[in-house]
């Protein structure tokens, strides 16, 4: 089971990916939580520091502004077919087992 668990498929292990970065220590809408439930997880690079992608469409975000952005919002901008946000429709919203393996069976990262 921990092995299936330690994958950017499962938001509490994208929060992890964000340790140690600005994203842990922030505390606006950019946070780790946030970032993971939006779908997002921590891209180590050398050029960019705050790059981060979705599990499920693979859009990239680079360049936050952590006071202002909204983790969410700049996500549906980006890449508004997200499978991912579309099934999961808001931070509370917990998917289903079947909505999350549609997104899995639609997976473009
Ligand atoms: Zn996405």
């Amino acid at each position: 089971m921990e092995i299936i668990l330690n994958n950017v498929n499962f938001s509490q292990y994208r929060s992890k990916t964000f340790k140690g970065t600005a994203f842990e220590k922030s505390r606006t809408k950019c946070n780790s939580k946030n970032m993971a439930e939006a779908g997002f997880y921590y891209c180590q690079t050398d050029t960019e520091n705050d790059l981060v992608k979705c599990y499920a469409c693979g859009a990239e975000i680079f360049g936050w502004n952590k006071s202002t952005d909204d983790p969410w919002t700049e996500h549906s901008k980006l890449s508004p077919n997200c499978v991912y946000l579309s099934k999961k429709r808001s931070y509370a919203n917990e998917l289903t087992v079947q909505e999350f393996l549609e997104i899995l069976s639609q997976q473009q990262a």
